[in-house]
């Protein structure tokens, strides 16, 4: 039985030791920074942080909030990223049958395009050492999931934001979920919940937490939406 993550974003205190603990599980270094007006610390994904806690001040309802969202890799069924490097260079990407984790190799430093595959990515999660033009992102902790772990940022997680499991468990865990917040947060969703192993609860429009919250649905040519789910018709637990 492939894996997949629950993240319920109406759990999230925006501590970041999903943030911290990913960081140290990789031994990642520290990103340095400059306050800009926003708690969100960096200001985006990089070569080294795999997880990012995104902090965005939105007015829904007539009143302002503060949406949390703990931004990371899907792990797409069918991996767009994978897709593009894997008409470069074999092996760059792979996918774990097991887990259906997607893997990026020290072979992504190969590809004679390593835009390619950020440019696929419908999430904007890929990003690239300036230094190798190694690719790097979330690799779902698979040196953990295989040795029984959870991954570090859901062992770390203290108010149940962060699951991970059984593809089918964590489906219906989110369902579940769903229907309850729904009951008072009648525009809650599940972000793009056919595409990938990452289901994303959020308790009003995903655009709002952040761009790439949700796959665009006008992007054009083979990388769009469209495409995406006609792709998820292929049997992949
Ligand atoms: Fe949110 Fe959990 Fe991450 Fe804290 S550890 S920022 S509660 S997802
Ligand atoms: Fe690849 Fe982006 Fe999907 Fe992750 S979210 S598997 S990087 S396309
Ligand atoms: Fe980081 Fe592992 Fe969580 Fe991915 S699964 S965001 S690599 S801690």
């Amino acid at each position: 039985m492939s894996k997949a993550f629950f993240i319920d974003t109406s759990k999230c205190t925006a501590c970041r030791g999903c943030q911290v603990a990913c960081k140290e599980w990789h031994n990642n270094p520290a990103t340095e920074t400059k306050q800009v007006g926003t708690h969100q610390n960096p200001q985006d994904l990089n070569y080294h942080t795999y997880k990012l806690v995104r902090f965005s001040e939105k007015e829904v309802d007539n009143k302002l909030h503060w949406l949390f969202f703990a931004d990371q890799c899907r792990h797409c069924v069918v991996p767009p990223c994978k897709e593009v490097a894997d008409m470069d260079v074999e092996g760059a990407i792979l996918l774990d049958e097991e887990t259906g984790c997607v893997l990026f190799t020290e072979k992504t430093a190969e590809l004679s395009d390593p835009e390619g595959p950020i440019y696929a990515c419908p999430y904007n999660i890929p990003r690239k050492d300036p230094d190798s033009n190694r690719l790097a992102k979330c690799d779902m902790c698979l040196d953990r999931v295989q040795n029984g772990l959870k991954p570090a940022c859901v062992q770390s997680c203290p108010t149940g934001t962060m699951n991970f499991g059984d593809y089918d468990e964590m489906k219906e865990l989110a369902e579940k979920r769903l229907a309850e917040i729904k009951k008072t947060r009648p525009a809650a969703v599940i972000g793009d919940p056919d595409f990938h192993r990452c289901f994303v609860l959020f308790e009003t429009d995903p655009a709002l937490y952040h761009d790439y919250a949700v796959a665009s649905a006008d992007v054009p040519g083979p990388l769009g939406r469209r495409t995406m789910l006609a792709n998820v018709s292929r049997p992949f637990k």
